[in-house]
């Protein structure tokens, strides 16, 4: 059967379903997507508070589900985030260069746009009111968790 190749919003759902199911369990609720060619090659949320793992957020917990692909895969992908990639993140899709991505929403949250755009990605930012909402309750619910998950104090 031919399936409907995926619009960011549509792969916007998906990770936004992932954030959900991360609070749920008690975690940070970013979550993520890898789309090739109209179709999800993996999803991702973070862990960081299920797994006891430093590493991995939305966009690298996405990434390790994927598993090892080839270069070029990455350099057709789009990595869809919930939220507006951190430094780490930025540097894992600048590192398997990833051409595009699609990012929820960036007022709670900014990180690494400009060095995406300056290196040639296109960063598309939904302005979803959705993913501001999960992510404004969760901050106001857990500013300390928050912080940690950005390296702050
Ligand atoms: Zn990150």
């Amino acid at each position: 059967m031919e399936t409907r190749a995926l619009t960011d919003a549509d792969a916007l759902a998906l990770a936004r379903a992932e954030a959900r199911a991360g609070r749920t369990e008690g975690g940070v609720p970013i979550g993520a997507a890898l789309v090739l060619d109209g179709a999800v090659l993996a999803l991702g949320r973070n862990r960081r508070v299920q797994d006891g793992s430093a590493i991995r957020h939305g966009e690298t917990d996405c990434l390790e589900n994927a598993g090892r692909l080839p270069a070029s895969v990455y350099a057709r992908a789009t990595m869809v985030t919930t939220l507006s990639p951190c430094d780490m993140c930025t540097g894992a899709i600048l590192l398997y260069k990833i051409p595009r991505v699609v990012i929820g929403e960036n007022r709670t949250f900014r990180g690494g746009e400009d060095l995406l755009r300056e290196r040639g990605v296109e960063v598309v930012v939904l302005d979803d009111a959705e993913c501001v909402t999960l992510m404004r309750d969760f901050i106001a619910a857990e500013p300390e968790l928050w912080n940690e998950d950005i390296g702050e104090e």
